[in-house]
Formats: C-alpha cells, sequence, structure tokens
C-alpha cells in the first residue's frame, strides 16, 4: 500500500491508537526487518508505556539473515520481546503465541495473585503501512478466526479474535504514522516501496541504493547485473541500463526504465536478502 500522510490523519491515527491502548494488555508491534527503525514510529513507546511489547521482524526473509539476528538482539536488549518471521509464508509464526506468554508471564501472575482466573490476555497488532498486518493477522489468526463478538467498552464494530483460551487479538491493526520528516527515513521507505512512487524520483533514489549496495553488499552488483562496481552511480545505473537493454529511441540509454528494474529487483528480493539499516 503506498501512502501519503497528512497532519489530519496522523492525528485520527494517533486517536484511535490511544483509544485501543486503553483495552489492550500487550502491543504486538510489526516492523519491517530491511529497516528496523526507519519502520517504526517510537511514538508508540510513550503511547504504550504501560503494556508488554513484542516487535515482530517481518520480511525477515527478505533481509540479510546475519542483520536479522543483530536486530533481534538490539530489540530483545531494549526490553522487547522479538520474534523473527516471515508472515507470508508462515514461517517463524508458530513461535509467536510461546512468546506473548512470556511477554505477558507479569500480567498472569499478577491475575493469579489476585484471584482472577482465565482472564485473556489481549493483545493488538500495530505497525506503519506496508510491514505486513494483516498478512501476519491472517498468518496467525486465519484458522482460529473464531469472532468472540462485541463486548462492552469496544469501539462499535470492532472484533476479537479468540486465539486460544488465553489469548485474545483485536482483528484490526492499528496503524502508527511512519517518521518520514527525516530525510533518510523517507528515502528508506521509498526504496522498500512503502512511498508512493509518483512522488519521488526514482532515479535518485536508484543512485543512493547502488552507492549503499557497493558500499555495504559489495560485489552483489557485479553479480546481478555483470558490472564494474564503483564509487560513480551514475556510471553503475548506465551499465544496468545496458545490462536490461534499457534504450531510448536514437539508442540512448533510458535511464528511468533502468532504475525501474533495479528499484522492483530489489524491492522483490531478487539482488539478494539486503537490510538498509544496521543495528
Ligand atoms: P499492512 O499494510 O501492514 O497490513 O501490510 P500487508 O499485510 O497488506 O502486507 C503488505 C505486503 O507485504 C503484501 O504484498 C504482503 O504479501 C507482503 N508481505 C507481508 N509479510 C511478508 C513477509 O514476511 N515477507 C514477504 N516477502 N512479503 C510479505
Amino acid at each position: 500500500m503506498n501512502y501519503q500522510w497528512y497532519p489530519g490523519h496522523m492525528t485520527k491515527a494517533r486517536r484511535m491508537m490511544q483509544e485501543n491502548i486503553k483495552l489492550i494488555d500487550l502491543i504486538i508491534e510489526v516492523v519491517d526487518a530491511r529497516i528496523p527503525l526507519s519502520s517504526r514510529n517510537p511514538d508508540i513507546d510513550e503511547l504504550g508505556k504501560n503494556k508488554a511489547r513484542m516487535i515482530l521482524l517481518n520480511k525477515s526473509d527478505l533481509a540479510d539473515e546475519r542483520e536479522n539476528e543483530k536486530w533481534q538482539e538490539y530489540f530483545t536488549q531494549k526490553g522487547f520481546h522479538v520474534v523473527k518471521m516471515n508472515a507470508k509464508s508462515g514461517a517463524g509464526v508458530k513461535n509467536v503465541l510461546p512468546v506473548i506468554m512470556e511477554a505477558c508471564k507479569e500480567k498472569i501472575e499478577r491475575d493469579k495473585q489476585r484471584g482472577i482466573k482465565n482472564r485473556p490476555i489481549r493483545a493488538m497488532v500495530v505497525g506503519i503501512p506496508n510491514v505486513g498486518k494483516s498478512t501476519f493477522i491472517n498468518a496467525f489468526a486465519g484458522k482460529a478466526c473464531a469472532k468472540t463478538g462485541n463486548k462492552p467498552g469496544v469501539t462499535k464494530g470492532k472484533q476479537w479474535i479468540r486465539i486460544n483460551k488465553n489469548v485474545e487479538l483485536l482483528d484490526t491493526p492499528g496503524i502508527l504514522w511512519p517518521k518520514f520528516e527525516d530525510q533518510s527515513v523517507g528515502a528508506k521507505l521509498a526504496m522498500i516501496g512503502s512511498m508512493n512512487d509518483q512522488i519521488l524520483n526514482l532515479e535518485e533514489l536508484s543512485l543512493e541504493l547502488l552507492g549503499y549496495l557497493h558500499k555495504c553488499y559489495e560485489g552483489i552488483l557485479a553479480q546481478r547485473y555483470e558490472l564494474e562496481e564503483s564509487e560513480d552511480r551514475l556510471a553503475m545505473l548506465s551499465a544496468v541500463a545496458k545490462n536490461r537493454n534499457c534504450l531510448k529511441k536514437g539508442n540512448e540509454l533510458d535511464y528511468a526504465k533502468a532504475s525501474n528494474i533495479l528499484l522492483e529487483e530489489f524491492r522483490n528480493g531478487k539482488i539478494g536478502r539486503i537490510t538498509l539499516e544496521q543495528a
């Protein structure tokens, strides 16, 4: 999903988040493993400061496995319970339930001491657009999709999905707004395809991607596009254009087409498993 946010959207999203957070014990935050920081909005830390917290490093199939492990460690040290997964294939999804129980151990213990029995943990999935929230909810709850119906205190139309006798999940994810006023965050969101391509300068973005790949994944471009890597990013884009036969009338190189190919192949993981920010 491509999007553009306006102040009104953000205010509304924040208000909905504040309302929903009151209903839950646990925040399950989905991030994109290729940009684990840029696909977060740290405002959620303030909004959810008294809740149990989980981070799902999703799309880990598209990200560098070594970096996935480092990010898992990074967030664990910050006090999150972390699961690495691929919501699309379902890989890793089975690890989520035991980690939910672990993340909510204190609440379960507290309930027990107060003599409260069988009060299920209530959780909500949150994240910025396109990180895989819906895909995860379907993979996690799809089969168990016994909805529990409206309950008092729940905004009309909102439903809880009963995962098992211990866990209930809000059926619609909470949408966080990205922090793209930071230039580098915007560029990374654009690279993974989470911005509206129509408003972007794709050639500039491709040059940035080429520079990054050459610096951090040396050899990966040489291999895929049979080019000579160098600091000269424009020369590399020309080489991609030549390799993919991107020509305009008069045999001029078509940089726009080459940029499209490069970005599409990157977004689909065809260039390789790449993480755009290091832990
Ligand atoms: P939402 O906006 O956060 O609800 O994101 P969606 O669930 O709609 O997912 C956005 C896109 O990412 C869809 O095309 C999904 O198929 C894809 N997707 C979701 N999870 C994964 C994943 O783990 N790996 C890959 N490769 N694609 C995924």
